[in-house]
């Protein structure tokens, strides 16, 4: 997934490059929110990694792309952004330190690394939050966790991903947990694929991007 421009933007006094990016529901390519979620930066071993997302509206319309709030919860959570600009971009400013940890626990996790301790404490610190916000309730025939009417609205998506999150350390698959081999990518993806050898976020970007300088060498190498 190559960027083009990026710009430096601070949200409560936390710095990041920005690039802006069309997000669809295909990118959703992680198997699990919380690697979605990650994914929505890049270049994250070079140590300044790119936000593709350009503040709190355009991470609540992220998240309802990625299934974490329904049309009408969306709506909701866009007009308390409205009413309180600031409380959203102090919380966005969380969510983006909180994707770090994300990318540091998972990405450790991908290539057999180690775990920092102030990683999993900030998951387990949402986790807790997430707990305290919702509550047991019927769902149909079956039975679902639901935010209680006290959840703060802008931090339930936040709630949400910081469930996939622990639901994927806890019950795996991590030995399928893997980075996109694609240059400036670093995509994180559960493979569900049947050999488990998956090596692309997606075959429509990298795979193909792929593909075509394997091609390109092979002719070099006839043409010489
Ligand atoms: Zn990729």
């Amino acid at each position: 997934m190559p960027y083009i421009v990026t710009v430096q933007i601070i949200f409560a006094g936390v710095r990041m490059r920005f690039s802006p990016y069309p997000w669809t529901a295909k990118d959703m390519i992680g198997g699990n929110a919380a690697l979605d979620f990650v994914n929505t930066a890049s270049a994250w071993s070079s140590g300044d990694p790119v936000c593709r997302l350009g503040g709190p509206g355009a991470f609540a319309d992220w998240a309802a792309l990625a299934g974490l709030a329904d049309e009408p919860e969306a709506g909701r959570i866009k007009a308390a952004i409205v009413r309180d600009p600031d409380a959203a971009q102090r919380l966005f400013a969380k969510a983006v330190k909180f994707r770090s940890a994300l990318y540091r626990l998972f990405n450790a996790v991908a290539v057999g690394g180690d775990i920092d301790v102030e990683d999993l404490s900030a998951l387990t610190e949402w986790t807790r939050r997430a707990a305290r916000y919702s509550e047991l309730g019927r769902d149909g025939k079956g039975f679902r966790r639901f935010w209680t009417e006290e959840a703060p609205l802008i931090e339930i998506q936040l709630f949400a991903i910081a469930e996939a999150a622990e639901n994927l350390l806890e019950h795996g698959p991590l030995n399928r947990l893997h980075a996109c081999g694609g240059d400036n990518c670093e995509w994180l993806f559960v493979d569900h694929s049947k050999n488990g050898r998956r090596r692309w976020c997606s075959m429509a970007t990298c795979g193909n991007d792929a593909k075509v300088r394997k091609y390109r060498k092979r002719q070099k190498k006839k043409a010489a």
